[in-house]
């Protein structure tokens, strides 16, 4: 058993909160490559 939030070895897309930029990567990209910004997975539902 791992504790993981998240699939592992998978690559999913993450995009920059100031940007917009999107990443497509097995973890966090943060910071972003464009701006430094941070990234959020676009498959984690935000509340
Ligand atoms: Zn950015």
């Amino acid at each position: 058993m791992r504790d993981v939030t998240q699939t592992p070895d998978e690559e999913t897309p993450y995009e920059c909160f100031d940007c917009g930029a999107v990443v497509v990567a097995e973890d966090d990209p943060s910071p972003c490559p464009k701006c430094g910004g941070e990234m959020r997975n676009r498959q984690t539902p935000l509340e």
